[in-house]
């Protein structure tokens, strides 16, 4: 990456969050080696080639329910049928090899191959069979029941597009197909570092009460994690120039991206923004945004870097809004907008112009959205009470119960 490509141009001191993102988006490389796996392994990983069908879905007509097959064509107007039964049936993996003659009519169950002189299929609730025969009443519509060879996919299109995060549905899909193997992405390597000189690690001895357990480090770990990254976890740090730096290029070294927590402002200790600006031309974005302050980005070694801030209500929000688009670009995907949608407040809030702002909310069993007891943003707890977030505008807003909000839940960021 060039070491300048997250400088803002000349004059721009105040960045809108839309804007932020599209020039994040800009920039930020993707990552290029390939690996072919098998699509069973393929959960959560991004395709680096567009998968063609190698057969269609499904790969004959068949029956789609339990029941009488036969040629609609030899059906009459009138309102009762009465076909005679052949000798045999039609099952899944079990096809009825003779042919059906006009006229006549074969059982035959879900997915079954459309025997030959079969074009319609009657459920087997509808019918009634005595002596050897097929009743139903009415005229069902030509082909009722059925599936057509290659309905869903035929041979030789592309099923999944390049770039596509392959789920298990997509796993599923692609089987279906025929695919075994597919080309995709490696991993996307996230390293992750916390500084502070208050932070211990859980599980070891706590010395005074000016002592913290680093929350961020974990939290931060297992969202990329959770978004199908390979994560390199380079420790806490203590406030110090000399240890950060060393980390920061263990960081570059072993990962693709860096995503730092705490020391992001610019205190007395702010350690991390004072040698990412020294020596990773940093970049302090004024983003208007709450909760989060400047966003530090920077280049270390050639690794792009988020500074977080340490704050962990704060530093999963822009980690949420910033990290999780911009991990799954540089995964080979596409820059994912996490969707919204629109729901009832039962809150309310006079929101002044000027950023846009992120509650901790969740939705009441009647669907409407409700936020965390306090906008405080040490609370941790809020986090884990909350489902997700409700955006606000940027623009003023005053929301009464009633008012319609904007709710993202955390699984649309993928979590
Ligand atoms: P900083 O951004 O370093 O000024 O930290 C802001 C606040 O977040 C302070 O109250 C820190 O103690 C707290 N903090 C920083 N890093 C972490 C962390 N890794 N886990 C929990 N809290 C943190
Ligand atoms: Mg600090």
């Amino acid at each position: 990456m060039r070491n300048d490509c997250f400088a803002l141009p000349p004059g721009v001191n105040w960045v809108p969050l839309d804007e932020a993102k599209e020039r994040l988006r800009a920039v930020l490389p993707t990552v290029s080696d390939v690996e072919t796996i098998a699509v069973g392994n393929g959960a959560r990983r991004v395709l680096s080639q567009d998968v063609v069908a190698q057969r269609s879905n499904p790969p004959a007509p068949n029956s789609a329910v339990d029941g009488y097959g036969f040629a609609f064509a030899a059906l009459s107007n009138a309102d009762h049928h009465s076909l005679p039964l052949v000798d045999g049936r039609a099952a899944a993996g079990v096809p009825f090899t003779g042919s059906v003659l006009k006229g006549n009519a074969i059982r035959i169950l879900t997915g079954a191959i459309l025997p030959d002189g079969v074009d319609t299929v009657v459920l087997e609730e509808d019918v009634q069979i005595d002596g050897g025969r097929v009743r139903f009443e009415g005229l069902p519509k030509p082909n009722a029941n059925t599936r057509k060879a290659g309905e869903d996919v035929l041979a030789g299109q592309v099923a999944l597009e390049r770039g596509t995060v392959l789920g298990p549905q997509g796993v599923a899909l692609l089987t279906a197909l025929g695919v075994s193997e597919i080309n995709v992405y490696r991993k996307l390597r996230v390293a992750v570092l916390s500084t502070g000189d208050e932070l211990v690690e859980v599980g070891t001895d706590i010395s005074g009460d000016h002592q913290i357990y680093d929350a961020n480090r974990p939290m931060l770990l297992a969202m990329f994690e959770r978004l199908g990254c390979e994560t390199v976890d380079i420790g806490k740090l203590p406030d110090d120039p000399v240890a950060i730096e060393d980390a920061l290029n263990k960081a570059a070294a072993s990962a693709d991206v860096i995503f730092t927590s705490g020391g992001a402002s610019a205190g007395d200790e702010d350690h991390v923004s004072q040698l990412l600006r020294e020596k990773g031309s940093l970049a302090s974005w004024r983003i208007a945004l709450k909760p989060g302050r400047p966003l530090a980005l920077a280049v270390w070694n050639g690794a792009p870097v988020f500074g977080l801030p340490g704050n962990p209500v704060a530093a999963f929000v822009c980690a949420l809004v910033f990290g999780t688009p911009a991990l799954a670009k540089m995964a080979g995907a596409r820059w994912q907008e996490p969707t919204g949608f629109q729901v009832p407040a039962v809150f309310q809030k006079s929101k002044k112009p000027g950023r846009r702002e992120y509650l901790r909310a969740r939705l009441t069993p009647q669907g409407e959205a409700e936020v965390f007891q306090s906008e405080g943003s040490g609370r941790i707890s809020g986090l884990s009470w909350a489902e997700g977030l409700i955006e606000l505008p940027d623009g003023a807003a005053q929301i009464t119960p009633g008012t319609s909000v904007k709710f993202i839940p955390y699984s649309a960021f993928g979590l």
